[in-house]
């Protein structure tokens, strides 16, 4: 039986109707931005994380340009970012015409270190952007002791705890979130989130979103027009009461493939820091990841390397690519996401690692 590199689809079944419902319900409303489903999911999603304050905004790339610019980050600045994300973290900062200064990431657990992070730090660096790659946590209080403020890229670690039961997305000055449509918690569309507690960070961040303006008469900034849609909050209301299980769906998948004997053919993600990852994506090293890739697609299992090529070495991020990241190398270059989903069954798992087994790669 093939098995598909995520399942978006299977969560959402038992739902349906509600979601449904809920789409004809706002369609028939007549109130689309900035109403109440917006502000009762931002209340929401904040109870949840148990922070004050949950601001929407249109997508994940655009909260981290939001929350940047709230920080006080602008141009000639820099701010350190693992060369080993997906390009929106580095692209964010370079759209407002900071610096990105690549640093290198642990391949153990695919994120920055403070090690990693102090030896990218420059008199220049403005802020530090903690990407929680795959679910994991960066180890972010270990980063302030650095003495820079630290934004939380977590638009793969909703759900995620770090050691001692904080969520992800609370653990900085300001954290990000992605609500595309296969991240932990998907929108039918694009959305995303800005997570902080200080409260000046926050009505500023309410302002850019919306052209910089408090009133939407007077305009004190030069802003942005980036919003969450009232239908994707009030679908992402009737989603969030099932985060929880899911994300314990996806902690489940990953103790199947420990149980299944995966970790004797390749090396399997490890939790930063003590924290309890809700894997995002499972995504193991091998030394022949591609050929490894091809076997599975033979025996019809879903597998991708997302980030074959890392950002600092990305054509538009040439102006900062001048540096040498072991750690972010050998990550590119073994890594490989295999199916993971909040319904991925032991049967499953197991299938995926005979056909690892099979493969004998060695
Ligand atoms: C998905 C993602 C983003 C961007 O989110 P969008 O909603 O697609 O704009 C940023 N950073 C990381 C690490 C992501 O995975």
């Amino acid at each position: 039986m093939a098995v598909p590199l995520f399942d978006t689809r299977t969560p959402l079944v038992p739902l349906r109707e509600s979601l449904h419902a809920k789409a004809a319900e706002v369609l028939d409303g007549g109130r689309y931005i900035l109403g109440p489903e917006v502000s009762a999911f931002e209340q929401e999603l904040a109870h949840y994380l148990a922070i004050p304050t949950v601001l929407g905004v249109a997508n994940g790339t655009d909260a981290l340009v939001l929350a940047l610019r709230a920080m006080g980050v602008g141009p000639g600045d820099d701010v350190v970012v693992p060369s080993f994300t997906f390009y929106a973290s580095a692209e964010a900062v370079a759209v407002i015409g900071a610096n990105p200064v690549f640093c290198d990431v642990d391949p153990r657990t695919f994120c920055v270190t403070p090690e990693t992070v102090r030896a990218a730090l420059t008199p220049r660096t403005r802020a530090v952007m903690a990407v929680h790659l795959f679910g994991n946590v960066a180890p972010v209080a270990e980063l302030e002791a650095l003495g820079v403020p630290v934004l939380e890229d977590a638009a793969q670690a909703l759900g995620s705890r770090a050691a001692g039961g904080r969520m992800a997305g609370t653990l900085g000055t300001a954290a990000t979130f992605s609500f595309f449509p296969s991240k932990n918690l998907g929108a039918f569309g694009d959305g995303g989130a800005v997570a902080t507690r200080d409260d000046a960070l926050a009505e500023a961040i309410a302002m850019l979103r919306f052209h910089g303006s408090r009133d939407k008469v007077s305009f004190e900034l030069v802003g942005h027009n980036s919003r969450l849609d009232e239908l994707q909050a009030a679908l992402l209301r009737l989603e969030l009461p099932h985060l929880d299980a899911w994300c314990d769906g996806r902690r489940a998948a990953a103790a199947h493939y420990a149980e299944a004997g995966l970790g004797e053919l390749a090396a399997l993600p490890e939790p930063a820091d003590g924290c309890d990852p809700a894997w995002h994506l499972y995504v193991i090293r091998h030394e022949r990841s591609d050929a490894l890739s091809e076997a599975l697609a033979a025996a019809g299992i879903g597998s991708k390397a997302y980030y074959r090529v890392p950002l600092h070495r990305q054509a538009a991020m040439k102006p900062w690519s001048d540096v040498e990241l072991p750690g972010t190398d050998e990550a590119a270059r073994t890594h490989l996401a295999i199916p993971v989903s909040p319904v991925l069954t032991s049967e499953q798992a197991a299938e995926v690692v005979a056909a690892v087994r099979a493969a004998d790669l060695g």
